[in-house]
């Protein structure tokens, strides 16, 4: 069965997206640990991330870069934070995290956003994509 990530990227499921290339796909996390928390997916679905080909892999980060970059310069924050974790969707993501506080890092605390701020915050980041 497709993974939720595969069926968001085939728009089967919504998402606020922040771009999208050939090979990748970039949106909002839905359970932000802070406003702006994005997902970097690489459009083959494969669940853990050392198993990446080593183009996908380099492509992967080389996308989330250029995410991060527009992340950073669109959300006040002291920097954006990147983790792996994938523990709860088996399929290869990069966690994008503006920090302001180590609380941000943990995936405990989490903000509650309405549709209306996914799609600004979305649509500022989009605006400072290079
Ligand atoms: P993990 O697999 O532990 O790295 O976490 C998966 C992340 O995907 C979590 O932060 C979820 O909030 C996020 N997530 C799960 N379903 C969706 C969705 N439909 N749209 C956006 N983010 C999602």
């Amino acid at each position: 069965m497709a993974s939720i990530f595969t069926r968001i990227i085939q728009g089967e499921i919504p998402s606020f997206k922040i771009a999208e290339d050939e090979n990748f796909y970039a949106f909002l996390d839905i359970n932000p640990n802070a406003p702006g928390h994005t997902l970097c997916v690489p459009k083959k679905e494969v669940d853990k991330i050392l198993d990446l080909d080593q183009d996908t892999y380099a492509g992967l980060m080389a996308f989330a870069r250029k995410v991060g970059l527009a992340l950073e310069a669109a959300i006040a924050c002291e920097r954006v934070g990147i983790s792996v974790i994938g523990l709860e969707v088996p399929h290869v993501h990069i966690h994008l995290i503006p920090l302001r506080s180590m609380a941000d890092a943990t995936f405990s605390s989490k903000v509650a956003l309405s549709p209306a701020e996914f799609e600004e915050i979305a649509q500022k980041i989009r605006a400072k994509l290079r």
